[in-house]
């Protein structure tokens, strides 16, 4: 797992000041989070701009960071400030949300950011698009994250999409592709799953960490020893979000998925003043560099420059005199579950497969029917070979298929069936952002984001896999490809032994 980062800075034709800074263990990197909000101008985008210029002046922010439709509301796309904060002089880093795009969309989108120069892509999946014109938006989730940083690593290395030209002026394609994780869930079927999943999205090619936000220091300690434990080396830096009061209750609320502010952090800051908060974010960000964080990633609600440069003056100050309390600055999610026991080396022990249900039944079916060497299994793909050839016994067959993978796993006919990598239930009708490739960070105590009165579908797989899985193994599982909506109404079945589907490598 270790990386030689060096080596995804050789094909790099600009300077990428945010990931060189990144890069040299002697500096701590600070970015800053801007929002864009509906419309194309006015105060909001007029205050953002001034602190970018304010930003650049002082120098001591490396990049800032422009979320894409946050929160899953439409805006200004990151393109616009983007450019502008490149004007003048400071090195963008686009959040690349995946809940509006599709794999089109997120090439014509990697092209444009070619031209446009920029280098850092943060790639998300986002959350789930709310209701605008008319109702609810798409969600549309056509590839999920490790999916993107993947396709983009391929579009890198040149084996797909000819992105570098012929001339000697070309254009660089050399996104370098952060990802994010939360070491913040609060059970163990998340927490497992966003170790494992991290370690996927680094497998896949991304070159930086942000976490999300959070206010646990243990936890954040926790990330720090779980990846010094997997030999990750690529740098990390912590979210310290700086709320108002009015933002800070509706956090605490669970109003933004994925994020656990603790209650008793919300009533403080009701009561306190704008620089309590300040100091705090200040302590939190000297701390954090003790623990060994390569940079701070900041963000907060109603700050202007000035409040940004206090907490950068206060965190330097406290961090240079070693004075951290973190009395003030650690509040620990109740009830969170943790990987490591509170002394010892030792992992905590997992529980995965608590509740199996009908899996060991599906498995053994699907071995006698898959597999591909006994018997039955050999008949049964000689059938489905035979329906393939005429188009009444290819229905009569898809209509079998409906009705009994529709009964049995609420089936959508999505034509590729991916039942076997995730403990026999459908990540197509279970998961509604459809991931194919481990959890979204939105759940919330083990809740889902979109559906909150029901079970996150990635935490029923956990329950469902076998007892002896490790997070190893879930981090080590093969990445699944996108899904090739081509066939969608088909029959998996067919696809599965015509070699259509995604267990048979395809060219690019
Ligand atoms: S074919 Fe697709 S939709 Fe149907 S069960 Fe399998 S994964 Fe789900």
């Amino acid at each position: 797992m270790q990386r030689t980062l060096a080596m995804h800075m050789k094909n790099n034709g600009t300077k990428n000041s945010f990931f060189q800074s990144l890069l040299d263990r002697k500096t701590f990197t600070l970015t800053y989070e801007l929002v864009p909000g509906r419309g194309a101008g006015g105060k909001k985008i007029d205050r953002l701009l001034e602190f970018a210029h304010r930003a650049n002046k002082d120098g001591r922010i490396t990049a800032l960071s422009i979320t894409d439709n946050a929160g899953g509301h439409p805006s200004l796309a990151p393109v616009a400030i983007g450019s502008e904060i490149q004007r003048i002089g400071l090195e963008p880093l686009i959040h690349f949300s995946l809940k509006d795009k599709n794999r089109n969309q997120i090439e014509s989108h990697l092209f444009l950011y070619q031209r446009k120069r920029f280098h850092n892509l943060l790639i998300l999946g986002g959350d789930f698009p709310k209701a605008t014109y008319y109702g609810q938006a798409k969600p549309v989730y056509d590839l999920d994250s490790i999916q993107t940083i993947q396709l983009i690593e391929r579009m890198k290395a040149g084996h797909y999409r000819h992105v570098h030209g012929n001339n000697p002026h070309a254009l660089p394609f050399s996104f370098q592709c952060g990802c994010v994780v939360s070491p913040f869930k609060m059970t163990e079927a998340e927490q497992v799953w966003q170790y494992a999943k991290l370690l996927k999205k680094i497998r896949a090619g991304a070159t930086f960490i942000i976490t999300q936000v959070g206010y646990d220091l243990k936890k954040y300690e926790e990330l720090v020893r779980f990846l010094s434990d997997h030999k990750v080396r690529i740098p990390v830096l912590a979210n310290v979000f700086i709320p108002s009061p009015a933002v800070a209750k509706f956090m605490a609320q669970g109003g933004v998925p994925g994020i656990l502010l603790p209650p008793a952090l919300a009533d403080l800051m009701q009561s306190e003043k704008k620089e309590d908060r300040l100091l705090r974010a200040a302590g939190m960000a000297a701390g954090l560099r003790k623990l060994g964080f390569a940079g701070i990633h900041l963000g907060g609600n109603g700050l202007d420059f000035d409040d940004v440069a206090l907490v950068l003056d206060q965190a330097e100050e406290l961090y240079k005199k070693d004075a951290i309390a973190p009395a003030g600055i650690d509040f620990p999610i109740a009830h969170g579950w943790s990987l490591y026991r509170p002394k010892g080396k030792q992992h905590n022990r997992l529980h995965p497969g608590t509740r199996p249900g009908a899996r060991p039944l599906h498995h053994l079916v699907h071995r006698l029917l898959f597999s591909g060497t006994n018997p039955l299994s050999i008949s049964f793909a000689a059938f489905c070979r035979l329906c393939d050839r005429h188009t009444i016994s290819r229905r009569l067959l898809i209509f079998a298929e409906r009705i009994i993978k529709e009964i049995l796993f609420n089936c959508r006919m999505c034509g590729d069936c991916t039942l076997p990598e995730s403990t026999y239930l459908c990540p197509q009708s279970g998961c509604p952002k459809k991931l194919v490739n481990g959890p979204c960070g939105g759940s919330n105590g083990g809740r889902c984001e979109v559906f909150p009165d029901r079970r996150c579908f990635y935490v029923r797989v956990y329950l469902r896999l076998d007892q002896k899985t490790t997070l190893e193994d879930l981090a080590g599982a093969p990445i699944l490809p996108p899904k090739d909506w081509s066939l969608e109404h088909s029959s998996s079945w067919i696809n599965y032994f015509q070699g259509r589907d995604h267990t048979t490598p395809k060219a690019d």
